[in-house]
């Protein structure tokens, strides 16, 4: 990486992930040839990004969407069109919900390295990914805060006991259960820590983002569940730690900002200064507080493990169960509290399917959909 330029696709740029992504490679230019950018329907940005960049290629979900000089693609042929072209060193796979999984799986087959920012990958289809990586030799490289930390802890995982994932407690770590349940749109929006999409701050508001990284963390590093354990942490400094079987305790500590991680995983193995914008303090942090998660508070953290421990289709449900019943609130149709309810419901009723194949994934997830929005229906 040195000498040559990187060779780097963007899948969903004009996202929260894709727009400080590009922020990071404007910091350290030289280190990289953009190849292919895609949006989904913000194509005023995406637009903007193609003049800017320059790439090869571009995707989205609009068929009238054309830039003279740039090939242009559309829709999901067009994500995995660019994940079959071995042009690519890596690409940051940053896109929102299941699209994201078929693009990635094309990348591996491919063997492009991953920089993974999409959590359906692993949460829908994590055995199956992680067995074709495997099989050919792909790094998936951690974007999220937590596991690009765990990833810069491990020298040697069968030396590790425990991942121990920080979580900052969201905006209702203080208040009440009632308060909780009853919380506006607004209030659940507001993240202390975090400025992040709107389906994963609401997940961030009742703990089920942490669970499904519980799950990515699982698969990622192959951990048995009982092996990982949540902490809440509220400054948000410790992005996550692990623990040898000696005891040793190894954290990986930095200000709350997801530039470093991106950077971490589109650069790995190597570092640059990049988008550093100041040194790290101790003395000015001065403390940092870490509490066990309150189940009865943060129920679909529990319902994450349980679903995870199960395996199969398990997660699959209770994933896009969630997800729809999360747009629900979005759209004023239920409450925060109803979030869990629904999504417990449904993921209990599920008759699971041990080993499910892609297509199998894909008909959960669909029929898991229909009976949720059902269910809101009836509420
Ligand atoms: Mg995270």
């Amino acid at each position: 990486m040195a000498k040559n330029k990187r060779k780097i696709s963007i899948l969903g740029s004009t996202g929260s992930i894709g727009t400080q992504a590009l922020e990071v490679i404007d910091k350290i230019a030289d280190k990289f040839e953009i190849i292919a950018l895609t949006g989904g329907n913000n194509t005023d940005l995406l637009k903007q990004q193609c003049e800017k960049y320059k790439p090869k290629y571009v995707c989205s979900n609009d068929k009238n969407f054309k830039i003279n000089g740039i090939k242009t693609l559309y829709g999901n042929d067009g994500l995995e069109e660019i994940c079959s072209n071995k042009e690519n060193d890596i690409i940051l796979v940053a896109v929102s919900g299941k699209i994201g999984l078929k693009p990635t799986l094309k990348a591996i087959e491919n063997g492009i390295d991953i920089a993974l920012a999409n959590k359906e990958t692993l949460v829908m289809a994590g055995d199956i990914v992680m067995a074709k990586a495997k099989e050919n030799g792909v790094k998936i490289i951690p974007v999220d805060s937590e596991h690009c930390a765990i990833h810069q802890c491990i020298k040697n995982i069968t030396q590790v006991d425990k991942l121990i994932i920080t979580a900052s407690g969201g905006p209702f770590l203080r208040k009440t259960v009632e308060e909780m349940h009853n919380a506006t749109v607004k209030q659940a929006l507001s993240h202390p820590r975090w400025n992040m999409g709107k389906k994963i701050t609401i997940d961030s508001a009742t703990l089920m983002n942490k669970g499904l990284e519980v799950i990515e963390a699982h698969h990622l590093f192959g951990m048995d569940y009982d092996d990982i354990e949540v902490v809440i942490h509220p400054q948000s400094i410790v992005h996550s730690a692990i623990e040898y079987k000696d005891g040793s305790v190894i954290a990986q500590l930095g200000l709350p900002s997801m530039h470093i991680p991106i950077q971490y995983a589109i650069t790995y193995p190597e570092r640059f200064e990049g988008i550093k914008s100041k040194s790290f303090s101790f003395s000015e942090i001065a403390r940092l507080d870490f509490e066990k998660p309150d189940y009865s508070k943060f129920p679909a953290l529990k319902l994450a493990y349980d679903a995870g421990k199960l395996g199969g289709s398990a997660t699959v449900c209770m994933n896009s169960a969630n997800e729809e019943a999360v747009f629900a609130f979005l759209d004023g149709k239920i409450n925060l509290g109803d979030i869990y309810k629904i999504t417990a419901e449904i993921t209990q009723k599920h008759t699971i399917i041990k080993n499910p194949s892609i297509d199998e994934i894909f008909e959960t997830d669909n029929e898991i959909r229909i009976k949720t929005k059902e269910l809101i229906k009836g509420i």
